[in-house]
């Protein structure tokens, strides 16, 4: 079998790098070992504000200008809702708070997402003696469906395999690849954190950065907007809402720990007095990078192994315009932005051998 790409890993990169070929007519196989679970587990969440500080995020704006349309796509391609527009709505702490709040608003990237305003309502079962500031124009991804429609979707067209893609069998060529029975003149690496077990793109500093959210069912809590203080409540629908999100930087592993959910329930509890029955306790490994930078582009040595990764907290906002870059890199020689090509790490490459 020949193909133009081989792709490893199919979550939120691996998609958007399949659906680049599949719109520029390159033939490809996807290769998947559900070892990894970042993109299904993810709250989905795009938002061009840092809640910490009303700062804007890194290229958000470009990014959302890519990202909307592409998932638009996707939910005419399988005639699905995937994108669900919500508010959100940040506690505010203090006073100070406030008067940074109505700073930011003035802000030019941010004045289309911030609200110059303090909203004072009550709404039951929350906490928010200074108000609340409004952010729009954001909203969700249910990428748990949008990956499970792609799967079937590939699966249905013999373009996935359900196994893990063995390093070690891969053979490099001059102008070429060879995989088990395959050839193709690329591989695409779109592992996440399963970075770690490539031989030839581990030299990059990924880093994990666990993550684990709970599902909540809260019958007195009747909001429709994303509250946001100590943790995120995500609405559902049906008053169910995604709680979360933790950090940890030691655990390897995809499995949810008593520890997280104490955390997650002790947060919850500081803004939020209704009584809430826990019906679901997920976790998942963000593929951060040391710079908060995607990794992007081809190896040092290997003209043919390229990488998209490093998707960190933003997958859904980031991939789908690392994804064109990558794609235009390979196929069109368009130069990568240096802030998310892997050649600022090339050192850590040469040092290795
Ligand atoms: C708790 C949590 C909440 C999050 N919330 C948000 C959010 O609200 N908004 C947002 O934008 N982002 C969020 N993220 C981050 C987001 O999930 C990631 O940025 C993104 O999903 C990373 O996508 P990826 O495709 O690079 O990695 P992954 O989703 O990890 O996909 C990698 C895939 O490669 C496969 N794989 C690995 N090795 C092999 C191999 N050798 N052979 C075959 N297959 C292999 C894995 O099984 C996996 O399916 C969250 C993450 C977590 C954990």
């Amino acid at each position: 079998m020949e193909v133009d790409y081989i792709i490893v890993g199919l979550g939120l990169a691996g998609l958007a790098f399949t659906k680049e070929l599949e719109k520029n007519n390159k033939s490809f196989l996807v290769y998947e070992d559900n070892s990894q679970n970042s993109s299904i587990v993810a709250a989905g969440i795009y938002n061009p504000v840092i809640l910490k500080r009303f700062t804007p995020v890194w290229n958000a704006i470009e990014q959302l200008e890519i990202a909307l349309p592409f998932y638009t796509e996707l939910e005419k391609k399988f005639n699905t809702k995937y994108n669900y527009p919500v508010d959100i709505y940040r506690i505010f702490k203090s006073v100070e708070e406030q008067n940074n709040w109505f700073i930011a608003c003035e802000k030019p990237l941010l004045s289309n997402y911030m609200t110059p305003k303090i909203i004072t309502k009550h709404f039951e079962g929350i906490i928010a003696s200074y108000g609340f500031g409004k952010l729009t124009n954001t909203g969700r991804i249910d990428t748990k469906t949008l990956l499970v429609d792609y799967k079937n979707y590939l699966t249905e067209r013999n373009l996935l395999i359900n196994e893990s893609f063995e390093y070690n069998d891969l053979k490099i060529n001059e102008c070429n690849v060879e995989y088990k029975n395959v050839k193709a003149s690329k591989v695409i690496f779109c592992e996440g954190f399963g970075l770690v077990k490539n031989p030839f793109f581990n030299y990059l500093p990924i880093q994990e950065a666990k993550g684990e959210l709970i599902t909540i069912h809260a019958t007195n809590l009747n909001v429709d907007f994303l509250i946001k203080a100590a943790v995120f409540v995500l609405p559902l629908g049906k008053n169910y809402f995604k709680v979360g999100a933790t950090f940890n930087w030691k655990d390897k592993t995809t499995l949810p720990t008593e520890e997280g959910k104490q955390e997650l329930i002790t947060k919850l509890e500081s803004f939020i007095n209704v009584p809430y029955t826990i019906v679901e306790h997920t976790a998942g490994i963000r593929p951060t990078v040391k710079d908060r930078r995607p990794l992007v582009g081809f190896h040092p040595k290997y003209k043919n192994l390229a990488i998209l990764n490093g998707l960190g907290t933003r997958g859904v906002m980031i991939a789908p315009i690392a994804a064109k870059a990558l794609y235009n890199n390979l196929e069109k020689e368009i130069v990568l932005d240096k802030e998310i090509s892997i050649d600022r790490f090339q050192q850590l490459c040469l040092d290795q051998d």
